[in-house]
């Protein structure tokens, strides 16, 4: 249950009245707003005077669930561009799976800005499948996007692999992007949750649709407005490709959840020869943006490399992708 209290109470008597209910004490600049489980159908009525308006919810998915916000929510990437609300843009991000090198993430940076691509992407702190593969470049490639952002006038988007660096990875960059594999990470997520940046967070390959939500409910009951779910593909029985692109479980959000919605065709194929058709279907879906791995040379690159683009199969990508958002309503920046 959501319960906005009255602009009379002060956060004292609203923190009271959470510890109370066992409720969410939820400080947003409209007010405080208490979120108890959703198995909770009704208080007692001396809270009434208390209350401003109040939401049954079906399920644990409350804060991020349509049938509390009815518009999509507005995410602010910065300098006016926004994703998500009643902007109607699919917002394309690129740049290489790791940042490996000024020169590399350079290129990368003069790719975006040649494109007029304003997001670009880039880890640097890399959540590896095996500890003896390059794990990233850490706070060294944070600078290197920094340095990026400030030469190129681009928003930059990194991930927080464990605890140990959120609060440097937070600081840094333009969009705070929570992988796969950290999904389920409580204290990433409520570090993320204090965080005034907006938070991309990925779905974990073995999570479902609800799953996935809740953790988004840990960031938004945190008190950051700030969160896009991507998907990026779940595990199933098929091993052809590297994970299996799950667009029902994206309808399923366009649906159900009031939360801007970005596709990563690029981890869900694993390979390079699907990740052009697939960005072109999901454009087609009509979501809030794309994430697509790009390297200057993808055959030596140190993480991904089977599944990153070169330069040339980016910019052939990137010059299809905006009549399919235009036919969809979209506007593709
Ligand atoms: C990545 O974006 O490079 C990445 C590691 O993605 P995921 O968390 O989806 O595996
Ligand atoms: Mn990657």
């Amino acid at each position: 249950m959501i319960l906005h209290l009255k602009a009379s109470v002060d956060a004292n008597r609203a923190s009271e009245i959470a510890a109370e209910l066992k409720a969410a004490h939820v400080i947003l600049p409209g007010g405080h707003v208490l979120v108890t489980s959703a198995k909770v159908k009704s208080v007692d009525s001396h809270y009434d005077q208390y209350i401003q308006e109040s939401f049954v919810m079906e399920s644990d998915i409350q804060l991020a669930s349509r049938k509390y916000l009815g518009e999509t929510r507005t995410i602010h990437l910065g300098d006016g561009l926004t994703l998500g609300g009643s902007s109607h843009n699919t917002v394309f991000m690129t740049g290489p799976c790791s940042v490996e090198s000024k020169e590399q993430i350079t290129q990368a940076a003069e790719l975006c800005v040649s494109l007029g691509v304003k997001v670009l992407r880039g880890g640097c702190y890399k959540p590896r499948t095996s500890p003896y593969t390059f794990q990233g470049l850490g706070l060294e490639g944070l600078m290197l996007l920094v340095e990026m952002r400030e030469k190129y006038g681009l928003k930059i988007i990194s991930e927080v692999r464990d605890f140990s660096h959120v609060d440097e990875v937070i600081e840094h960059v333009d969009v705070i992007q929570i992988g796969a594999k950290a999904m389920y990470d409580h204290g990433i997520l409520k570090a993320c949750g204090k965080a005034r940046k907006p938070v991309l967070l990925k779905r974990g390959f073995g999570s479902t649709l609800q799953e996935f939500v809740q953790a988004a409910e840990f960031i938004l009951s945190g008190g950051n407005e700030q969160v896009i779910l991507c998907e990026r593909g779940i595990r199933t029985f098929e091993t052809k490709t590297r994970f299996t692109l799950d667009l029902c479980g994206v309808a399923y959000l366009k649906e159900y959840t009031n939360l801007p919605i970005v596709l990563d065709p690029s981890h869900a194929m694993g390979y390079r020869y699907g990740v052009a058709d697939l960005s072109r279907a999901c454009t087609a879906m009509g979501v809030d943006g794309l994430l697509i791995e790009a390297h200057p040379n993808p055959n030596v690159a140190k993480s991904d490399a089977d599944q990153q683009l070169d330069f040339p199969a980016l910019r052939a990508l990137h010059a299809t992708l905006g009549p399919i958002a235009t036919a969809v309503g979209r506007n593709f920046v």
